[in-house]
């Protein structure tokens, strides 16, 4: 590529060592990331031993070689998996050191696959990796995910454009939400993260009972537990190192009461569920619980892990976004989560995060559950936010307040 792209694809790296995963010096890292990422996993280890890193080792994956099981495997060989696997992130997480996952699956890469092997896929990786789920969502150490512009994924986002146009216009984009592309980016991350904490520190001053998101096909009522905590940016780990998890990030979220959600709710945006889309698609909570679903694409795949186990079919994050985001003014739909998720407020389904209820990272997953918290094998964000969407948070007395009004805050705050 040109010398332009290698000094981004060079500051980018240095981003998610330094903003993203805060990486210490003594540290190990360990990051898994498809083989066509080789470029950027190169600048990030380079960047991490320059601070210090004692080992930087990498699990590839490759999204042909993951097609090529499910085309000639034996169909009934979904439900096997190897520990090793998983293993090797815990033997990183439960000795303090830190994790970098790097995504760019074409959204349609398993296009043709029956729903039901990727969901039992999914579903036998969801529970085997559950051990280390758990660790990483307490925030147990440093870890971070960040995208890296493939060509099927290009290809997918802009299906308009010339083919050798794709790649570098998703880079463009890639490297505008992740705010290389400002003059100084460690300093552009310095106060988007000051904005991001002032937001939560509003929030959990504010300690609302609910939150009710209105809006075409949204009717939605979500209860939040007492003493919740609203995480957004930079936040501390069970280490005491403090790292920004996801990059790009524009979200404040926090955990939902699992038994307090009613109501109906439309997805914004379609959503890439492990290289299949499920778009168009609607659910109905009753306490806590999905009570009706529909889609026009995808529906199998979204009851198969509305079923994978009980806290599967309940709510385990509330994110808002605001509208004005970098990312949703780019007007791009990236069908990737990590980067549509801070594109629109979002919720998801199954596991929350035991950081977002005060003094619970410890408890097991029945003392989480009874002040509020979810926990399941899985965690699967989608977007409920538009510039349709109003906001109003709810105090214990009743009162409301108005949150977000078509999208955007209805109070400007700075850090
Ligand atoms: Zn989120
Ligand atoms: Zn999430």
């Amino acid at each position: 590529m040109t010398p332009d792209f290698d000094h981004s694809l060079n500051v980018y790296a240095e981003l998610l060592v330094k903003v993203g995963l805060n990486l210490r010096a003594g540290q190990r890292l360990l990051i898994r990331a498809p083989l066509e990422a080789a470029p950027l996993v190169r600048a990030v280890a380079a960047h991490a031993y320059d601070g210090g890193a004692r080992l930087v080792e990498t699990i590839w994956n490759d999204p042909q070689f993951t097609l090529t099981r499910y085309k000639h495997a034996p169909r009934d060989s979904f439900t096997e998996h190897s520990d090793w696997w998983w293993r090797a992130g815990l033997e990183y997480v439960e000795n303090g050191n830190a994790t970098l996952s790097i995504v760019g699956t074409d959204p349609d890469l398993l296009k043709d696959i029956d729903p039901k092997l990727i969901s039992t896929a999914r579903r036998t990786e969801g529970m085997a990796a559950m051990p280390l789920g758990r660790l990483i969502t307490a925030d147990a150490v440093n870890w971070c995910v960040a995208g890296y512009a493939t060509e099927a994924w290009a290809a997918r986002v802009f299906p308009d454009l010339p083919a050798d146009q794709q790649l570098p216009r998703l880079w463009e984009a890639i490297f505008h939400t992740v705010r290389v592309d400002q003059p100084d980016p460690l300093a552009a991350w310095a106060a988007h993260s000051a904005n991001l904490i002032a937001r939560t520190q509003y929030l959990n001053g504010k300690q609302y009972t609910a939150l009710h998101f209105t809006g075409p096909g949204t009717d939605l009522v979500i209860g939040l537990p007492d003493n919740h905590h609203w995480i957004g940016g930079p936040a501390p780990t069970a280490i005491g190192i403090t790292n920004t998890a996801n990059v790009p990030t524009e979200e404040v979220f926090t955990a939902p009461h699992r038994a307090r959600v009613n109501g109906t709710v439309r997805a914004t945006m379609p959503l890439n569920y492990g290289g299949n889309l499920i778009e168009n698609f609607s659910l109905t909570f009753r306490d806590g619980r999905v009570v009706d679903l529909s889609a026009e694409r995808g529906e199998a795949l979204l009851r198969s892990q509305i079923e994978t186990d009980e806290g599967a079919a309940m709510l385990g994050e509330v994110a808002l976004v605001p509208h004005s985001s970098p990312i949703a003014q780019t007007g791009i739909l990236f069908y990737n989560t990590l980067f549509d998720e801070n594109a629109a407020s979002h919720v998801a389904l199954g596991r929350a995060y035991r950081n977002c209820i005060s003094g619970c990272e410890n408890l097991s997953d029945e003392e989480f559950a009874t002040f509020g918290g979810n926990s399941s094998a899985t965690h699967l964000d989608f977007m409920i936010g538009s510039a349709e969407i109003d906001v109003d948070g709810v105090n214990a007395d009743g009162t409301r307040e108005p949150l977000m009004r078509r999208g955007e805050w209805t109070l400007s705050l700075s850090g």
